[in-house]
């Protein structure tokens, strides 16, 4: 993962001006002289301060010289094989939450929020790093939670992008033990970080876990112009959003709308379409719905994944069941990875409409 001699607005250009940044915050949480700033609206990063050229940016950047073998071999001492279609893991199964309060307010299987919460009651870590609601526009941007309630209020998901990556600093600084959840992109940025030794940000990671995604999408546009403005439905009155096929959402007086796929990509974030990461390829745990109703498609990765797991399930947190009950999920789970990867490729070699 070679940076040498390369400038800042080098790299600037062949990442956020070729619409290939992904928006993690990476860059801006590394930066020694706090020259980059966040834009949330466009989830990119801008210049703001003297840059000196030093590169560290980009050393983090998981959109600039990311080589997954160097970090297959460093995260599983192998690469993957040829058979292993969705990165290299131990295991594939459900789970599910065995804590009621998860289970009201979780997306899937609700297995993500159990593990923070295991992880936190008996300290494993001192914090784990989510994506905060925010209700009235349903966004969302990254925040510490330390206590149950915290983890359950920030529990579901935002199909918006919450740059996760931008608190690594803050974490690092002050010595905070965190779980990091995030999307692929994310938890790659996190491992390009821990490859090149940038020890001040993911210095305190103990483990991530990373969810399963095929794109996010725009706050302005699939919520102010698509939800509120076309549908009429106040942000604030989402009871849940979901995508199954089709994006789903729920209201709290009963009202069910539908958004074909096909219609909201229109809103899809540029730099998804650079994604190929669809399973969070490089997570200690990989979590996604895959179809699967009220259980959480699970990919174990790393020994520190698979202890994880089975610590919260003997301890009552969670249970799981075998990928064979949920068929359908594992050929989901395979098949997004191909279509993502293919995607990312076609998009690379300029095929593709953005
Ligand atoms: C943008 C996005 C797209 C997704 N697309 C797919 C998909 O196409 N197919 C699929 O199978 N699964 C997808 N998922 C994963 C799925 O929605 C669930 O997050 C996953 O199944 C875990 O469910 P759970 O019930 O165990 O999680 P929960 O217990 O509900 O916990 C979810 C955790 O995710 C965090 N989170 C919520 N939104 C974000 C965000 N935008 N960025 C980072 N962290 C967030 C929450 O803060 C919480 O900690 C997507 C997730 C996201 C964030
Ligand atoms: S090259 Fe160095 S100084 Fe310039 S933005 Fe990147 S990290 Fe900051
Ligand atoms: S992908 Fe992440 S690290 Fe790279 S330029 Fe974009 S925000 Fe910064
Ligand atoms: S599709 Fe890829 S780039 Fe876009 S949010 Fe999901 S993991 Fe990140």
């Amino acid at each position: 993962m070679s940076t040498s001699k390369t400038t800042f607005k080098e790299f600037y250009h062949a990442v956020v001006d070729s619409g290939q940044c992904c928006g993690c915050g990476s860059c801006v949480a590394v930066c020694p002289l706090s020259a980059l700033s966040y834009l949330y609206d466009e989830t990119l990063p801008v210049l703001v301060g003297k840059c000196t050229d030093c590169g560290v940016c980009f050393k983090a950047c998981p959109r600039y010289n990311f080589n997954a073998e160097e970090v297959e071999k460093m995260l599983f001492n192998r690469i993957r094989g040829e058979g292993e279609a969705f990165g290299v893991y131990q295991n594939i199964l459900a789970a599910r939450s065995r804590l009621p309060d998860v289970l009201k307010v979780c997306q899937d299987g609700g297995l993500v929020s159990s593990l923070l919460i295991w992880a936190l009651e008996n300290k494993v870590i001192d914090a784990a790093v989510v994506a905060g609601f925010n209700p009235e526009r349903w966004d969302a941007k990254p925040i510490f939670v330390r206590t149950r309630d915290e983890v359950l209020a920030s529990a579901g998901t935002r199909y918006t992008y919450s740059p996760n990556n931008l608190l690594l600093r803050e974490a690092g600084a002050n010595n905070i033990k965190v779980a990091f959840v995030g999307t692929g992109c994310e938890v790659e940025a996190v491992r390009k970080m821990q490859y090149n030794k940038l020890r001040k940000s993911v210095g305190t990671v103990v483990f991530t876990i990373g969810l399963m995604c095929h794109e996010s999408y725009t706050v302005s546009g699939l919520i102010d112009k698509k939800v509120r403005g076309e549908l009429g439905i106040e942000p604030n009155q989402i009871s849940k959003m979901n995508i199954k096929g089709k994006i789903i959402i729920e209201t709290k007086d009963g009202r069910v709308a539908e958004i074909g796929l096909r219609d909201a990509r229109q809103y899809v974030r540029k730099g998804c379409f650079y994604c190929g990461d669809f399973s969070a390829e490089f997570a200690d745990i990989s979590a996604g719905g895959a179809g699967a109703q009220g259980w959480t498609i699970s990919v174990v990765r790393t020994e520190l994944g698979k202890s994880v797991l089975e610590s919260a399930e003997k301890s009552g947190y969670v249970e799981v069941e075998p990928i064979a009950k949920h068929k359908t999920s594992y050929d989901t789970v395979v098949k997004l990875s191909s279509i993502q990867r293919n995607r990312r490729a076609k998009a690379l070699s300029g095929g593709l409409n953005i």
